[in-house]
């Protein structure tokens, strides 16, 4: 196929979820690790064309809804500094920390910008010398390279007004934790495409092979999913567990190799705490000690955040796939895009924002909106 809407032609998906059914003998439980795969799976209504035998569970594969309360915290410190311009993408600003959120912050009138690229804010840094600019690095191994290149091009130009926070996470320690957890129901995943085109998928075949799993590197488009769960399925009913990749047009099995040397020179591998799930080891990405005049944390003094409140959002259940957005007594009530009590209501890649967007008539008390968050 060459043209993207050739991957969303209703004939063609229908026909693809007919033999899903047709090969599916038992039950089996599938989770999507991506928040972009979440949305196309709801947005589409993907998961209400497949059998009854097949359960799909939503993933932590949403960066701004894993983004801990006490970073958040920390960015609030720094956006707040009068000698401070603080730059993040758009969908962070109003992710709340643990009393407040950055747009709140901007209101009282915090120099707080919405860029679209870390390199927009290495140049801003460039154009504001007498200031100190501050980018909010969050996401998992498909921003990483960007990052990295921005941190890399500051210290290449002495841009020595420029840091980062950095929030870094990385998938396969997540998929771990999931598979480690006493009650977890989970025999299949759909990796997700875009980490694999940076990262390939070598790193997820002793993941299959120690839990039996099968894990399928997957694509965003209708079909894409819908092939992906057809692969995943095909091998559960055979026995099987797996790396196979769906999402070939753009995946290697290597990935892309100049991005993960950048990466390894610019940043290591840290502990990492995740929102609503906890520590994590080895899940993050910190700068190197070589960048440590670029790192935020180094350069400034920022305050102990304040213990993380835990309301009655349960994003970080959901994030593991133990429960959906709907058994959250808040949703659409209390927590609806326009006042989130959690991520993944703000967040355009996070589950709660798409069962809101898309699943009104399942859901009657929820109000109608513009599906754009
Ligand atoms: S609906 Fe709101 S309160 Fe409930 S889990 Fe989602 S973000 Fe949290």
């Amino acid at each position: 196929m060459k043209f993207i809407d050739e991957y969303r032609d209703p004939e063609a998906v229908r026909r693809y979820a007919d033999e899903i059914a047709r090969i599916t003998t038992r039950s089996w439980t599938i989770m999507e690790i991506c928040g972009g795969q979440t949305h196309s799976i709801v947005k589409n209504g993907l998961d209400c064309m497949l059998p009854d035998k097949i359960t799909l569970l939503h993933g932590p594969g949403c960066p701004v809804c894993v983004t801990s309360a006490a970073m958040i915290d920390k960015a609030i410190a720094l956006a707040s500094r009068d000698d401070v311009i603080f730059c993040s993408f758009g969908d962070m600003l109003r992710v709340p920390g643990s009393r407040r959120d950055l747009l709140s912050v901007k209101a009282d009138g915090g120099d707080v910008r919405m860029v679209y690229s870390p390199i927009d804010a290495v140049h801003i840094a460039e154009k504001n010398l007498d200031r100190r600019v501050v980018f909010f690095a969050i996401g998992f191994e498909t921003t990483a390279p960007a990052n990295a290149a921005a941190v890399y091009y500051a210290r290449q130009k002495g841009i020595d007004n420029f840091s980062m926070l950095v929030a870094q996470v990385l998938v396969p320690p997540a998929i771990e934790k999931i598979l480690n957890a006493p009650d977890c129901r989970l025999q299949g995943f759909l990796a997700a495409g875009h980490v694999c085109t940076v990262m390939g998928y070598a790193e997820y075949e002793p993941i299959a092979e120690k839990y039996r799993i099968p894990i399928v590197v997957t694509g965003f488009e209708p079909l894409d999913i819908l092939q992906g769960i057809h692969m995943t399925v095909w091998q559960l009913e055979q026995g099987r567990a797996r790396v196979e990749n769906q999402y070939s047009r753009a995946v290697k099995r290597a990935g892309n190799l100049p991005a993960q040397k950048l990466m390894a020179d610019v940043f290591e591998t840290v502990d990492r705490e995740w929102r609503g799930i906890g520590l994590i080891p080895k899940s993050g990405l910190a700068l190197r000690p070589a960048y440590r005049k670029f790192d935020s944390e180094a350069v400034f003094d920022i305050a102990a955040p304040d213990p993380e409140i835990v309301g009655e959002c349960i994003s970080g259940l959901i994030l593991q796939g133990r429960q959906k957005p709907s058994d959250c007594p808040a949703f659409g009530k209390r927590c609806t895009p326009e006042h989130p009590l959690g991520a993944t209501m703000v967040s355009s890649e996070g589950a709660c924002a798409a069962y809101y967007a898309y699943r009104q008539k399942e859901s009657p008390h929820i109000k109608p909106t513009s599906g754009k968050h």
